[in-house]
């Protein structure tokens, strides 16, 4: 009966770790990886930094729908540091 009990959480914690590290694909190379933050566009870090060398990727005269500030991601209705948080 306790024997079965702990295997039972054991299973359970595997399923749901306690750090919540989330499994993400990188949507730039689609190398996998691991963050803590559940990535509405997951990006690994070689190409965050990639992205982030890239002037040409911001666009400035549009205003974060999140923040408020200016200069968010091409395409995009967010800056850098609210795209690629934690989205909840
Ligand atoms: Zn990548
Ligand atoms: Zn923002």
């Amino acid at each position: 009966m306790q024997f079965i009990h702990m295997g039972f959480t054991d299973i359970f914690r595997k399923w749901r770790p306690k750090g919540k590290m989330y499994s993400l694909r990188c949507n730039q190379c689609g190398k996998g990886f691991l963050s803590s933050f559940a990535l509405e566009a997951p990006v690994c870090g070689s190409c965050m930094q990639k992205i982030k060398s890239s002037d040409s990727t911001i666009d400035y005269d549009k205003k974060c729908a999140t923040c408020g500030n200016m200069g968010v991601i091409h395409a995009k209705t967010q800056c850098y540091s609210c795209y690629f948080r934690l989205q909840k």
